[in-house]
């Protein structure tokens, strides 16, 4: 460290360059590098529960616990926190994994499971029985509760408190043997029943639970609960600095005493940090289940899930998402993040790297009569503005395109400067085209198709005499557009906070009924029918969008990722104000 001291840094020439702390870990970090805790070592892990897929809010964990990793030289481990057989599964420990190597981040040999400790977890519960540390209760689940007490109310004991050790071992390797069903004993650590903090209240250590665990099968009928499991995982794995969330602020002095009293040659510390939470979101897993069982939504990677799943179907890039998690920090106290911000992280990305091409969600026919029939111009289109190593493409022209209907209006507002009867508009990369005519259906007097005249001397946009023509559209050529579906996706839920429900009713109250719009008919440039499921582009004028895992050269599907319009900037000029 440089401490500003002239002999001291002669001795030891120019000082390392030394990370600045971006956030209240780091600062830990730092400090603890500097007095030469765990032998200099930074070692931290992201322990999923393998009960769901991952959500934004994991990516924030992941992106603090691999990024401090990264940049302070140590290491992460992935840990699948498998304690509780009746909620995980297969499915969900390779989504895990795929999501985090997708998000960029690397576990190198370092993926572990809890359920690898079960033995040691187990022996040292054994250590504990025999310290006189811990009991096998036979109280109900109910009994235990109640006799836990309230912040107000101290707990009471429960009456086999006092048992001896050795009828507490026995009793505990006969549940271990599968002598007793299902919630019938537990083990609880001894502590104090007086104590202010519940957690420290005779814990419950291990439940019986006859039933067959994704990894260890039908091996044990006990499992351990999280707590016995978390801070001694992390103690086998030598963790320095075991981040969760604030929640767990009141576990700490458990998470403490157990490597306490189990006498553990490493002692990891356990730290604690803000949860993300967003607007127009829900980010418990189990309400993400229920969407999903409830078939509320097509699955855990529907594009409108807050999952990384959903998130990568929909479009959003791992870049955007980690710059995310770097704008919104890591915090002691818990907020809500505007879910525009997010938008505002992927647009920034797309604006970069998206390759802009033209496509036309809801058709309308034009007719150019005065361009000769069967001709086809093959006109070159830019792929990307803001990238001039992009290059162009070749879109086609001819005499019959489709336009979006919305870029018509027979009767114009003013300051409308798309199409209408009389005006003349600029097709991108094109002509001039000026409107002569509408055709209607002669029954519905709905508007079929429209009659232009296009100037020769426009062409790739070219101004013949310096007239001013202010609108520009997109288009594709009829004979050689695409038919595509496209979806379009809204919030899934209709308010800011859908956690926020009148008492009696349910979270789903606040699902948005117009969440998806698909639109069956759209037409797209001919190049997009091969696009790649997962590519994204700028559809011009409309949005960011994505070919979906159903694409298929005959009928290309496109995920809207995000429209154009950024309403973060105008968020975040009103919350300065
Ligand atoms: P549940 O929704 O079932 O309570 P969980 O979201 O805590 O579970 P875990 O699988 O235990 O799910 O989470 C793994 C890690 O991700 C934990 O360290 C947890 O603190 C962190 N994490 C979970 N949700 C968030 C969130 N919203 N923001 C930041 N970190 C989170
Ligand atoms: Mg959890």
């Amino acid at each position: 460290m440089n401490t500003g001291n002239d002999a001291d840094s002669k001795t030891s020439g120019p000082p390392a360059p030394v990370p600045a702390a971006g956030n209240f870990i780091e600062e830990i970090i730092l400090e603890d590098l500097r007095t030469g805790k765990n032998d200099g070592r930074v070692h931290t892990r992201f322990p999923p529960e393998p009960n769901g897929y991952l959500h934004i809010g994991h990516a924030k964990s992941i992106c603090l616990n691999f990024g401090l990793a990264l940049k302070f030289g140590g290491q992460c481990n992935l840990r699948f926190d498998d304690t509780n057989p009746t909620k995980e599964d297969v499915e969900y420990v390779e989504s895990i994994q795929a999501d985090i190597r997708w998000l960029g981040f690397d576990w190198a040999d370092r993926l572990f499971y809890a359920s690898d400790y079960f033995e040691q977890l187990y022996q040292w519960a054994e250590f504990l029985i025999q310290k006189g540390k811990a009991y096998v209760c036979d109280l109900t689940a109910d009994e235990i509760r109640d006799g836990r007490g309230t912040l107000t109310r101290p707990g009471a004991a429960s009456k086999f408190r006092d048992r001896p050790v050795a009828e507490n071992l026995d009793l505990f390797r006969r549940m271990r043997a599968g002598e007793f069903p299902d919630g019938t004993r537990v083990l609880r650590a001894r502590i104090d029943m007086g104590s202010p903090n519940l957690n420290l209240r005779d814990p419950v250590l291990y439940r019986i639970l006859h039933r067959d665990h994704h990894r260890t099968g039908a091996a044990w009928c006990i499992y351990p609960m999280y707590d016995f499991a978390h801070g001694q995982s992390d103690a086998i794995e030598g963790i320095t600095h075991s981040i969760c969330t604030l929640e767990f602020e009141d576990h700490r002095p458990l998470y403490d005493w157990f490597v306490e009293e189990l006498e553990l040659p490493h002692r990891p510390r356990q730290y604690e940090f803000a949860r993300l939470n967003m607007t127009y979101t829900v980010m418990s897993k189990r309400k993400l289940l229920r969407l999903v069982t409830e078939g509320r939504v097509r699955g855990w990677d529907d594009p409108r899930m807050p999952t990384i799943a959903g998130m990568r179907r929909r479009g959003f890039t791992p870049a955007a998402i980690r710059n995310f998690c770097e704008r919104i920090g890591v915090a002691k106290k818990n907020s809500t993040v505007d879910y525009a911000l997010l938008e505002h992280c992927l647009r920034e990305d797309l604006e970069q790297h998206a390759p802009r091409v033209m496509a036309v969600l809801r058709p309308l026919k034009v007719v150019i009569e005065n361009y000769p029939e069967g001709q086809v111009e093959w006109l070159a289109a830019d792929n990307n503005p803001n990238d001039p190593a992009a290059g162009t493409r070749p879109v086609p022209f001819t005499r019959e395109l489709y336009i979006e209907r919305d870029d018509f209006r027979e009767d114009p507002p003013k300051k409308y400067f798309r199409l209408y009867p009389g005006n003349e508009v600029r097709l991108k990369h094109a002509y001039y085209i000026r409107c002569e005519r509408v055709v209607k259906d002669p029954a519905t007097g709905v508007i079929t198709e429209l009659r232009c005249t296009y100037d020769p001397a426009s062409r790739g946009g070219a101004t013949p005499d310096g007239r001013t023509v202010r609108g520009t559209l997109h288009w594709v050529s009829a004979e050689h557009a695409v038919p595509a579906e496209v979806r379009l996706y809204d919030q899934l839920f209709a308010v800011e906070s859908p956690d926020d429900v009148p008492e009696g009713q349910d979270f789903t109250v606040n699902l948005n009924p117009h969440s998806l719009e698909v639109i069956p008919d759209a037409r797209v440039e001919p190049g997009l029918a091969a696009a790649a499921a997962g590519s994204r582009f700028q559809f011009l004028r409309q949005g960011y969008f994505c070919a979906d895992p159903d694409t298929s050269p005959e009928r290309p599907v496109f995920n809207r990722t995000v429209t154009l319009k950024d309403s973060w900037a105008k968020i975040e000029k009103k919350q300065s104000e």
